[in-house]
């Protein structure tokens, strides 16, 4: 996905040459293209997150891997099965946990330590290289964490509640504090039937939440009607499609938006601007990458 893109991008700046196996969220369960089969047979690494988000493409994956490329499962090395989440639209009894650890920042500084550790495996005359880009990396995830605590904090606590249409908050409301109430999308992905309908709109309501979230990705009538009918705003978030046009590789990219760091920032202002917060304290976090053309054109801003 376009954001572990950009996230291993960052680390393997010059020295690799990262390619998204989805560089637009087709569908919920990722299914690969015939295409990426040709892809996958010129990878050295193939990095996916894991926790069965991309079952069918390992799948692919695994018959059409050079013998010698490992396929890494960074999600699964970053939280135990005791940390997994299960929840409305990742029900325990499907098996499948939440998979999205990534919208989490402190989730992602862990994607982004393990990428490093396994390109230094991979080419280790480039550890130096790899590390010294880690550490400014975190460096900048680490403003990220500060700033989103900054955020949820100027909310009022009865409002630090999400329902959301696609379920990717869980992570990071456990890191952070917040309640997820609910997710409109069932476990099956289809539409949620008129009675669930009715109990959505009923528990909004009751929690008196001023906004619920829906998702670029899938855009959804229901999701609206769910607002009008509850009477509360609602505002798109994203958990893959990364702000603005650009590159998600970082080495081409020009636009400092077009980043995972842009698009949790831009997540947070729609939060902050939709649950009583102050959007404001956004607005200075540096979202660019920290190799290729955006990294330099920061280092000379004075901003
Ligand atoms: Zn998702």
């Amino acid at each position: 996905m376009l954001l572990f893109t950009n996230i291993v991008s960052n680390i393997g700046g010059d020295r690799v040459e990262v390619q998204a196996l989805f560089p637009k969220a087709r569908t919920p369960i990722l299914e690969p293209r015939p295409s990426d089969a040709e892809l996958i047979s010129k990878a050295d690494l193939i990095i996916v997150n894991g926790l069965e988000l991309e079952a069918p493409t390992l799948k692919l994956a695994k018959a059409s891997k050079p013998k010698d490329a490992e396929i890494y499962e960074v999600g699964n090395n970053t939280v135990t099965e005791e940390q997994y989440v299960f929840d409305a639209s990742f029900p325990k009894e499907g098996g499948k946990p939440n998979p999205h650890l990534w919208v989490n920042t402190k989730y992602a500084e862990a994607y982004a330590k393990l990428a490093a550790e396994q390109l230094t495996e991979l080419d280790p005359a480039g550890a130096d290289y790899y590390a010294t880009n880690l550490k400014n990396y975190q460096q900048r995830l680490e403003e990220l964490d500060k700033v989103t605590r900054a955020v949820v904090a100027s909310i009022p606590p009865e409002n630090r509640k999400l329902l959301t249409y696609h379920d990717s908050w869980a992570y990071w409301a456990k890191e952070y504090d917040f309640d997820v109430i609910g997710a409109i999308q069932p476990a099956d992905f289809n539409e949620p039937s008129a009675q669930d309908v009715a109990k959505l709109i009923d528990q909004i309501k009751e929690s008196k939440v001023p906004a619920i979230f829906g998702s670029e990705v899938f855009p959804s009538k229901v999701e609206e009607q769910i607002a009008r009918e509850a009477k509360v705003k609602t505002a798109n978030t994203s958990d893959d499609d990364l702000p603005g046009e650009g590159s998600a590789d970082a080495m081409e990219n020009t636009n400092s938006e077009h980043t995972y760091i842009g698009m949790m920032a831009e997540n947070l202002r729609i939060l902050a601007e939709n649950l009583g917060g102050n959007p404001d304290l956004v607005k200075d976090l540096n979202t660019a990458n920290v190799v290729g053309p955006t990294a330099t054109a920061n280092a000379s801003s004075t901003k």
